[in-house]
């Protein structure tokens, strides 16, 4: 289906054959109707119709392939809504909106919403099981490295973010607000089973975990990085590969979004093992039934948000805090 640059390019170059791969993709047992699921459907023919268009013989409403996904109300061309896509599959570290805007020639504003619609497309579904076996657990600062001759975690403000990571396995990474024992614990919780073995850095809001879960392995960094089985290496390699994103393509994320692109980096890595094409594939798989929700919010916020501001979607994946659902 896609394997590589050049199967992206035909969907480039025909409008119509990159209708039929999202229509293949999200229909593959057969097209229904997104707003009542009936089977039943007709095509409508038009003189000015841009895209394919279905009616519903339940609902008696008219869908095409965009209506109730991410590409929904949007006037880029779904061929370069594909190409952005790959492009964000196939790049470790990221792309930004900057270099999109030059490859396709869309403004940088089309660019930069593109992508955060692709990361809200790559959001995955809660956890079917809780994380399990070996799972480290560590957490990073991100944000300035210097400010006014300050260095490390008291310099500036900084944006927290721990990683539950199973080792060869799943991850989950979650913006927190602060590392306090019952943030983390509160977080560690919902999200790892009681079966699991956890590795940690000596950090002593992480004591007390020995008591309910199969083993709590420390490791303290001031002397040691790796003793036999106990390390946060995988961790840290996550950190390492999100961070050099986060500098190096990004330069700078402002902490509103930056749980998005944490997804962004959650979809690659738990994927890793996959081909490009697949991770491509399961990203327009993903787009499905994610669109902009009706806002709950008053006054001007709706406002923008009809205006097509989309940034107040019906599942929050805005900040993590103790006490609410985790996604
Ligand atoms: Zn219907």
């Amino acid at each position: 289906m896609i394997q590589n640059v050049s199967d992206v390019a035909q969907y480039l170059a025909d409008e119509r054959k990159a209708g039929e791969l999202i229509e293949r993709l999200r229909w593959s047992d057969g097209i229904k109707c997104p707003y009542c699921s009936h089977s039943k459907i007709y095509e409508t023919k038009g003189p000015n119709l841009v895209r394919k268009q279905w009616k519903c013989g339940g609902c008696r409403k008219k869908f095409s392939v965009t209506t109730r996904s991410i590409f929904e109300g949007s006037h880029i061309k779904l061929g370069y809504w594909i190409y952005a896509i790959y492009k964000m599959c196939v790049s470790k570290k990221g792309v930004s909106a900057h270099q999109l805007h030059r490859e396709l020639g869309i403004t940088y504003k089309s660019a930069w919403f593109m992508c955060h619609r692709i990361r809200y497309a790559m959001t995955q579904p809660p956890l079917k099981d809780k994380l399990s076996g070996v799972v480290e657990v560590d957490e990073t600062y991100i944000g300035p490295k210097k400010v006014r001759g300050k260095t490390g975690r008291g310099a500036g403000k900084k944006a927290i973010v721990v990683a539950l990571i199973e080792r060869d396995g799943r991850a989950r990474t979650f913006k927190v607000p602060d590392v306090k024992a019952r943030t983390l614990k509160a977080l560690i919780g919902p999200n790892v089973a009681e079966t699991a073995h956890i590795m940690t850095d000596s950090w002593r809001a992480y004591s007390g975990l020995a008591k309910r879960y199969a083993g709590h392995g420390v490791v303290n960094h001031s002397r040691e990085y790796v003793r036999g089985i106990i390390h946060t290496n995988f961790a840290e390699s996550y950190f390492s590969l999100l961070k050099r994103g986060l500098f190096g393509t990004f330069h700078h994320v402002s902490e509103k979004h930056l749980p998005r692109y944490l997804r962004e980096f959650e979809h690659r890595w738990n994927m890793r093992h996959a081909t490009d094409g697949e991770r491509t594939v399961a990203a327009i798989r993903g787009a499905e039934g994610k669109r902009r929700g009706r806002s709950r919010l008053p006054g001007r916020r709706r406002g923008l948000q009809r205006k097509g501001c989309w940034l107040w979607e019906r599942r929050p994946w805005s900040l993590w805090r103790p006490g609410r659902p985790a996604w």
